[in-house]
């Protein structure tokens, strides 16, 4: 009844929890309302309409034979999609939900990323398991994250894998925080799977059915157990066979990696560009020739490693491609005819793999002893872990594979039950079917001319289609004269069909044998693929040597054609850059090399110059020659040492964030904050701007605070460029901090300059996002009054700076309002340094003879008093002043900011109180 079959639909579709349902109707898979439209906008499919129950609901369609397709491109989409197949049962259409199509579990996916399903999983301390799984690969692996910054590490952990889909646990989900980055930072589908998935009895009785043993044997903590689980249950309840391609797992351990945070992978546009349309580290260096190296390259970009023998091997192996060109381009070619083994492996164990895929595996596996004459043949590679790489690789086995492969034809049809599939030779049985089909088939490609003998007609053809089968074709005019035996069976235009009982005969002979070939190379072909099922590990191996090969090549064709070198991993912490140049920006225009040079002695950087001079180029320069180095790859250099770094953190101008409408403040002093909590004495941390969000006296108190606390407790190496020329002033006082100045090649562009220096030091800025942005809300709560100019500092605490930077900053912004000096601390004593730095002449004072601090300040302060200052409050007005287009600014624009700026200016340090309660309303 059509009244019912749409609320049928409905109905399968809820049961589902699916978004999206395609339910069969006899030949077709139909979507209805809703689901009709979204399918028919997205896949360009004809929308018609159906009555139903007294209603009209859209309806859109898709054959049967070609659901496929369609359901791969709404999954890549993003979509879950419930298929629902119908059967005759006892005569009644019976129609039920038999898998669910997502993003994550995917198998005919062609695309050449990784295809990852993540799993997260907490257990309500400050432990998180993660789980990740690619079921075109079946590699499946599994970590655990703990410590106060565990949800960040996690975070950072799902965006290096990139995955498509994420089965948040039940903890995660009621972390609006939590969920909130996954969807910000991540293309990735959310979707809510079972909690009791999650519940670590039943997801460690999953894992113990799926892989046998128990997965405390492998390293698993708890709650990784119940990510693990949960992500195997998800797979199983999808029902697309592809939990069976999933046949181990691994534990990780993520500390063997270097910590590179989500913010500091964006600011390195590590694989993602920051600017739509802007070049990657990943896309410059990429020339691979495989998907699967290409992922492998990318995974190693975005996890460097902090183990020196696997450094120091992938550094040997590239050294060894780079010294033979001509093998490097005979492996690169060969590669280029590699095909995604673990795929098909993957496929084949899933019962999805078709000939082709057999095919282009039986290719592959071709290539292997090709490649290892290639590179045992080579004196540079002969005795090179590229060499290594095919060395484990069973060779025999491979051999045994491939041949038993050379039963599949060579230009096997698209259909598996038509024959075609199989070369003669292998199976005996199969043969003789085929020899009597031959024979069969004689006839009919004799009978044209037997027939125009016989009956002396002057055209017969002979045909045959689905629904005639076999039969001949007579010219209108000649119908007359057809023998009594020809039994007519269609009239066309101009020509009249026929059949007869010897033709019926062999009509049928040639049927039964096409069926029964039909099936016995479809069983040749099940086997086939049982024997590439069976041997998904080999197949694993030898599609990751494959890819480690390939990213070795590609590597090396990089340093190759840029002229990178191999750096020198070493022990202790240094990070020594000759002619240094960025990798990206270096393809793009003529670079000017540049040195860096930080130690123990040195770690401090603080970098300085004019905008547009090369800064951040610079600093990023350094984090990536780090970074590639750490991966295994050669870096742009004349030469480079680097110490080993245990993590690289970044943030970069708040500028770059006006665009998203968030607190651009709160958001740089969150960056901030992860940043002291996390660095260590190894880590390497570029600063790109602090405290430029806020008003200029609590921008360089929180910038001045941070700058000791990474100098005295963090010790980390650190490049901080800032516009707070105050601060270089630090470096002759704190011992391990130096300032370096960008010179320009060319004329300084004064006007650039000026103008960055105003753009964020409006007053009124801070509030205005408090006012608007969630994050900052609870400002609102702060009271009015004499705090009030230490909004920065305020908002640096909420967003978790640590509290002796805060506590710092605030005594470092009462004293340089109060007595417009403040003196460094630093050193290793962590004692004051006997100096003190002016706001009245903007310089430092030593003042040897007086031990005491306080007493100094004091003294300096009321020297100077207030002739000649340089308030960082006036200059920036006067900078504002200067950067007003007047012809673009309205009258009454003019005068608000010209109130603005009387106000600021008639503000002296200790009128703090009046001032800022007409700002706050302003
Ligand atoms: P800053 O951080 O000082 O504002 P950037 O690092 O953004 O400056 O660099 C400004 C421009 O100069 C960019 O377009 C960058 O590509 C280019 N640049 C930076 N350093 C170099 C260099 N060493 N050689 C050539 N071009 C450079």
């Amino acid at each position: 009844m059509s009244s019912g079959i749409v609320a049928e639909f409905f109905e399968l579709k809820a049961d589902s929890g699916a978004d999206l349902l395609a339910m069969q109707m006899g030949d077709f898979y139909e979507f209805f309302g809703e689901d009709a439209e979204l399918v028919g906008e997205e896949l360009d499919l004809k929308i018609s309409e159906r009555s139903s129950g007294g209603e009209r609901y859209a309806m859109a369609g898709v054959p049967v034979d070609e659901l496929t397709p369609y359901i791969k491109a709404l999954a890549e989409r993003g979509h879950r999609v419930a298929v629902a197949d119908q059967r005759d049962e006892d005569g009644d259409i019976v129609r039920e939900v038999v898998r669910i199509v997502t993003p994550g579990t995917l198998l005919e996916t062609d695309r050449s990323d990784a295809q990852y399903l993540a799993s997260v999983a907490c257990d309500g301390e400050d432990a998180y398991g993660l789980a990740v799984c690619d079921v075109t690969t079946g590699r499946f692996r599994a970590t655990t994250l703990s410590g106060g910054d565990a949800a960040a590490r996690t975070l950072s952990e799902l965006y290096r894998f990139d995955p498509v889909e994420v089965l948040p646990g039940p903890r995660v989900r009621s972390d609006d925080d939590f969920l909130a980055s996954v969807r910000e930072e991540l293309n990735a589908r959310l979707t809510l799977h079972e909690t009791e998935a999650f519940a670590p009895g039943r997801a460690r009785h999953r894992l113990v059915e799926q892989f046998g043993d128990a997965p405390e044997s492998v390293g698993l903590s708890e709650t990784a157990v119940a990510a693990a689980g949960a992500a195997i249950d998800y797979v199983e309840a999808t029902g697309v066979g592809a939990l069976a391609s999933i046949t181990r797992i691994g534990a990780y351990e993520p500390d063997d990696h270097v910590a590179v945070d989500a913010t500091t992978q964006r600011n390195l546009e590590v694989t993602e560009p920051m600017t739509p349309g802007g070049r990657t580290l990943f896309g410059t260096i990429d020339h691979t020739e495989t998907s699967a190296g290409g992922r492998l390259l990318r995974e190693w970009l975005t996890r460097p490693l902090r183990r020196a023998g696997t450094l120091e091997a992938r550094h040997d192996a590239v050294d060894a491609l780079l010294g033979d060109a001509l093998v490097r381009e005979g492996i690169a070619e060969a590669l280029s005819g590699a095909y995604d083994v673990e795929r098909a492996a993957s496929r084949a164990v899933s019962g999805s793999a078709d000939a082709d895929a057999l095919l282009r595996v039986r290719e592959t596996l071709a290539l292997v002893p090709d490649l290892y004459e290639r590179i045992d043949g080579s004196p540079e590679l002969a005795d090179s872990p590229a060499a290594a790489l095919f060395a484990e690789l069973d060779r025999a086995a491979i051999a045994d594979l491939r041949s038993e492969l050379e039963a599949l034809a060579d230009d096997p049809p698209k259909t598996l039950h038509e024959g075609g599939l199989i070369e003669r030779g292998y199976d005996e049985t199969l043969d003789e079917l085929v020899a009597h089909h031959e024979a069969a088939l004689e006839f009919f490609e004799t009978l044209e001319e037997r027939e125009k003998r016989r009956h002396g007609f002057s055209r017969v053809t002979v045909g045959r289609n689905k629904t005639d089968g076999y039969y001949v074709q007579i010219p209108k005019s000649e119908a007359g004269s057809v023998p009594e035996e020809y039994e007519g069976i269609k009239t066309l235009k101009n020509a009249e069909r026929y059949v007869f009982e010897a033709l019926r005969e062999k009509e049928r002979e040639i049927f039964r044998l096409e069926e029964k070939r039909g099936e016995r190379e479809y069983e040749a072909f099940c086997r086939l693929r049982a024997s590439v099922a069976d041997r998904a590990d080999l197949l694993g191996a030898v599609g990751r040597a494959l890819a480690e090969l390939d990213a070795y090549c590609s590597l090396a064709t990089h340093a190759a054609r840029q002229g990178w070198t191999r750096p020198e991993l070493a022990d202790e912490r240094v990070l020594d850059i000759e002619a240094g140049r960025h990798p990206v920006v270096e393809t793009e225009t003529q670079f000017v090399p540049n040195d860096l040079y930080l130690d123990r002695e040195r770690r401090f950087l603080l970098v300085t110059g004019p905008n547009m001079s090369g800064k951040s180029t610079y600093m990023r320069q350094a984090a990536l020659v780090t970074l590639l180095a750490q991966v295994g790859s050669f870096v742009p250099a004349d030469s480079a040492r680097v110490g080993m770094v245990d993590g690289i953190y970044t943030r970069v101008g708040a500028l770059d964030e006006l665009a998203g409408g968030r607190s651009t403040f709160m958001v740089e002093m969150e960056e901030l904050s992860n940043i002291l909590h996390s660095a260590t004495d190894e880590s390497l941390v570029v600063l790109d701007e602090v405290g430029r969000g806020t008003a200029t006296y609590d921008g360089i108190s929180i910038a001045w605070a941070a700058t000791e606390y990474l100098h005295n407790e963090v010790g980390a190496f650190a490049l901080f460029a800032t516009h707070y020329h105050e601060l270089t002033s630090l470096a002759e006082e704190l011992p391990r901090v130096e300032n370096v100045h960008v010179a320009v090649a060319g004329e300084p562009n004064a006007a650039v300059e000026a103008g960055t220096e105003t753009e964020t030091s409006t007053e009124t800025e801070p509030s205005t996002d408090a006012a608007s942005n969630g994050g900052v809300t609870f400002l609102r709560t702060i009271e009015p009054g004499a705090t009030d100019r230490s909004y920065g500092v305020h908002v640096a605490d909420l967003a978790g700076v640590p509290a002796p930077v805060v506590d710092r900053a605030g005594e470092v912004l009462r004293r340089l309002r109060e007595e417009r000096a403040i003196e460094a601390r630093g050193g290793d004593s962590g004692a004051p340094v006997q100096t003190v730095f002016d706001l009245g002449s903007g310089e430092f004072h030593s003042d040897d003879g007086h031990p005491d601090g306080d007493d100094a300040v004091g003294e300096s302060a009321s020297d100077d008093g207030d002739a000649g200052a340089v308030d960082p409050e006036a200059a920036a007005v006067l900078d504002e002043i200067r950067e007003t287009a007047l012809a673009e600014t309205s009258p009454v624009e003019l005068m608000n900011r010209v109130g603005e700026w009387q106000r600021r200016l008639g503000e002296e340090p200790d009128a703090d109180d009046r001032a800022s309660g007409g700002e706050r309303n302003g």
